[in-house]
């Protein structure tokens, strides 16, 4: 079981996008526990106020450190840890697909979403473990970041998923972009499924599963190739995929996404 415990001076917006499908279906058996806290129930501040103007000046306002160390303070003592406390950052590390897995493992995440121009420094310094980033842009608050990151999380742990999708074939599992996927019907407004995955021979699909993933990832991706795990036989099929294109002529936008049908 995995416990989250996510403070935000925005609680409201976190009704809604755990109460659906898989992640709802976790929570009711017990496998992810979430709880929302709101960081200004803990302000010692007659008018509740959460943010002040920074020393030095600048524009715009500050998460004060007090409510956010009661609250940190808090779930310590009702939880008997703070396990990894994370704080949604735009300069934090990117959030990837191994760094998820890693969350995964753990019994305990407090998160810390910050508003305004951010949080005070001092809990960064004190409290905070990890700072992590869901891209380069700059959201309002960290309240998506934190919905993207449990997620991501939540999906991963044991049981979440159930027996008939499993997440080790996703993009980026085993450091590649996954294969393209068909269901019925079999032509669809003259669009054929690839002959391939019709004919039931399972060697032949994998092999054209492997080399559509590795040739998908070169086009899309090139970088995260470098530091895939690559089998001798993913070496063969790569080098094959790279003749062939050499034989086309190299895309020019090879490792860029794709923009058509404007
Ligand atoms: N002044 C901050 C800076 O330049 O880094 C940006 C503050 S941002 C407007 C307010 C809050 O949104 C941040 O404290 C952080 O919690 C969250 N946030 C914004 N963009 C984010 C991103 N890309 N990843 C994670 N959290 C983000």
């Amino acid at each position: 079981m995995l416990n989250i415990d996510i403070l935000t001076l925005f609680s409201e917006m976190f009704s809604g996008p755990f109460d659906h499908s898989m992640i709802k279906r976790a929570r009711e058996q017990l496998l992810i526990v979430l709880n929302i806290i709101d960081i200004r129930d803990f302000s010692d501040n007659k008018h509740n106020t959460v943010d002040d103007t920074p020393y030095g000046g600048g524009a715009g306002m500050l998460m004060s450190p007090q409510p956010i160390f009661k609250a940190v303070e808090w779930v310590r003592e009702h939880r008997g840890t703070l396990g990894r406390c994370v704080y949604l950052s735009p300069d934090g590390e990117p959030l990837t697909q191994s760094l998820a897995e890693e969350l995964s493992r753990e019994s305990q995440l407090t998160l810390i979403c910050g508003h305004y121009e951010g949080i005070d420094q001092r809990v960064r310094d004190e409290l905070v473990t990890d700072e992590i980033t869901i891209g380069d842009y700059v959201l309002t608050g960290g309240e998506l970041p934190a919905m993207v990151l449990v997620d991501t999380v939540a999906r991963l742990v044991p049981g979440v998923l159930g027996e008939s999708s499993s997440a080790e074939e996703d993009s980026f599992s085993e450091g590649l972009l996954e294969y393209p996927q068909y269901t019925r019907p079999r032509v669809y407004q003259g669009l054929e499924v690839p002959e391939v995955l019709l004919n039931g021979h399972h060697e032949q699909i994998r092999l054209w599963r492997r080399r559509c993933s590795l040739l998908h990832t070169l086009e899309r991706r090139p970088e995260i190739l470098e530091s895939a795990e690559l089998t001798q036989e993913d070496k063969i099929i790569l080098k094959q995929v790279v003749l062939d294109l050499e034989k086309l002529g190299l895309p020019e936008d090879i490792g860029r996404k794709k923009r058509k049908n404007s």
